[in-house]
């Protein structure tokens, strides 16, 4: 006898018509009722195949019993004790070839949404702490878990794996500061996700928790310009560093006409649009003009992102130009539907070769060849080539790159003896994240490449071990 599954719950959402003239969230969260019942499916498994299938070990099957009593600030207490920032993963992280991917329901049918029940939770635990703190007026209490001579760890960069480093070594009674090049926090949660995917109130919340550890935030300050990290750690002012400096240095096609007004780097036009609020220009001195058409070159989730955010502007035509087909294409699947149900085309199998310009500079069109798909390549999806004579042209306004990023340069030229690998990220030595300087750790993107705020997070709390491990097995004088 089979048994039947009850079906996954669905994620409300904002109908496409209403969301593309607007920055507000696009998925909606789950009622409680809806978040007891999707959590009711899960078979608590012994073996736990889910948590394995998150980069920070989140104790799912705890949570979700939890969520089936209805005890969701229990819930988020769970959470928190292996993920930071539970509001953020729950709505950016791509569940589905993580946790999800694991949990066994999918193999008869659709897994549990274990990313939309931490969505959940940590909504529900954060819209009860705002209004106790509005009706109390309470500050979210900083929490004293210092202990007394510790050592002092300066973490460069705020985004998740910085935020995530110092939360845990917070919480292992470190003093950490975080130093921050940009005015505000979160790296890419702030200036590259757009609102209607992560909204900011989201982000400070969150942020908000890892200052409550006793982290202290500093932000417009460049490690390597306005401090040099190597004269902090020999005046033995701190004792420690991780480096979370992320990817955000943009690559360009290398084309002729890039140079053109109207071409954006897909990392200056997110930042224009979220870090400096053009979209609530005039209130906000960031103007951002699109145009009537726009075409953005790549097709992971930067690319939709950007996407999407010029179809809000009021782009009348967004299409994505991408040189392999759909089934190549990196973003997640969630991702690409938002786009398409919000009017964003497709132009498969095309590749640009070179964009026009008009009298004053401005861009009028892109050139670009149409490919087939060959035999695979070194990432094993089949390598585009270009089918001989068959160039078209694009008439457009603006022209987005959205085709990668790669490690700034300007912190790690500044630490002679910092090892890197061809492409500038930093090569670290242990599951740890050590550097080849002693007493400098480092992880997420600025070590792997541009990859996903759930692996930054997991490498940031790992570093945030090793750095405890390393400081314990000095003996008594660290303090810890
Ligand atoms: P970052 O988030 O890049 O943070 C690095 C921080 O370090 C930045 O704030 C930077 O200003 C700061 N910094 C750099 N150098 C210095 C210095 N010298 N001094 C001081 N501060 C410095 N991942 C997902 O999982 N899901 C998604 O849906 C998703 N969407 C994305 C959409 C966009 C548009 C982009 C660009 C990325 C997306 N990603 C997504 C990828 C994800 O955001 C990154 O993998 C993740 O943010 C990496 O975290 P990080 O902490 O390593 O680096
Ligand atoms: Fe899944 Fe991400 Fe949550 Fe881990 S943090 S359980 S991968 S949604
Ligand atoms: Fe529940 Fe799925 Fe994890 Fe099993 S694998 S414990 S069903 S979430």
């Amino acid at each position: 006898m089979s048994l039947k599954l009850a079906a996954r719950v669905e994620m409300p959402k904002q109908p496409a018509e209403e969301r593309r003239r607007n920055f507000e969230e696009v998925t909606l969260g789950l009622t409680p009722d809806q978040a007891r019942a999707e959590a009711s499916r899960c078979l608590k498994c012994k073996a736990r195949p889910c948590v394995s299938g998150c980069p920070v070990e989140v104790l799912i099957p705890e949570f979700l019993a939890l969520v089936v009593q209805g005890e969701f600030e229990q819930a988020q207490g769970k959470i928190q004790e292996r993920n930071s920032l539970p509001a953020i993963c729950g709505r950016v992280c791509p569940q589905e070839i993580q946790c999800e991917q694991r949990c066994v329901l999918g193999r008869r049918g659709e897994p549990v949404a274990i990313g939309m029940l931490e969505r959940f939770v940590a909504d529900y635990a954060r819209e009860g702490e705002l209004a106790r703190r509005q009706h109390c007026e309470l500050k979210m209490v900083p929490q004293s878990l210092l202990k007394e001579g510790a050592p002092r760890i300066a973490v460069v960069g705020s985004g998740p794996a910085g935020l995530s480093c110092a939360a845990e070594l917070a919480k292992r009674g470190y003093q950490v500061d975080i130093f921050e090049s940009l005015h505000d926090t979160g790296g890419v949660l702030r200036y590259g996700i757009p609102e209607f995917r992560l909204p900011e109130a989201i982000i400070d919340y969150e942020v908000d928790y890892v200052k409550s550890l006793g982290v202290n935030i500093f932000t417009n300050v460049v490690v390597g310009l306005s401090l040099d990290l190597l004269e902090l750690l020999e005046s033995e002012e701190y004792q420690g560093a991780f480096l979370g400096t992320g990817a955000g240095l943009p690559y360009f096609l290398n084309i002729p006409g890039e140079g053109l007004n109207g071409v954006y780097s897909a990392n200056e036009f997110l930042s224009r649009a979220n870090l400096m609020k053009a979209y609530r220009f005039p209130h906000y001195d960031t103007p951002l003009k699109v145009g009537r058409r726009v075409a953005v070159v790549g097709a992971g989730n930067v690319a939709m992102d950007a996407a999407r955010v010029a179809v809000r502007l009021g782009a009348e035509e967004v299409s994505i130009v991408y040189r392999r087909t759909r089934e190549e294409m990196p973003a997640r699947l969630e991702e690409i539907e938002h786009a398409e149900e919000e009017g964003v085309q497709f132009r498969l199998l095309a590749n640009p070769i070179k964009i026009h310009g008009d009298e004053k500079g401005h861009v009028q069109a892109m050139e670009c060849a149409t490919m087939k798909l060959g035999e695979p390549d070194a990432s094993n999806r089949r390598r585009p080539v270009v089918v001989p004579g068959s160039e078209f042209i694009l008439e457009l306004d603006t022209v987005i790159i959205a085709v990668g990023q790669g490690p700034n340069p300007l912190l790690t030229r500044r630490l002679p003896g910092l090892a890197l690998n061809e492409k500038g990220n930093i090569v670290v030595f242990d599951e740890y994240g050590a550097t080849s300087i002693q007493g400098i750790w480092a992880g997420g993107d600025a070590v792997s490449g541009a990859a996903t705020v759930i692996s930054a997070m997991g490498a940031g709390k790992r570093a945030a071990e090793g750095i405890d491990l390393w400081f314990k097995s000095r003996g008594q004088d660290s303090g810890i």
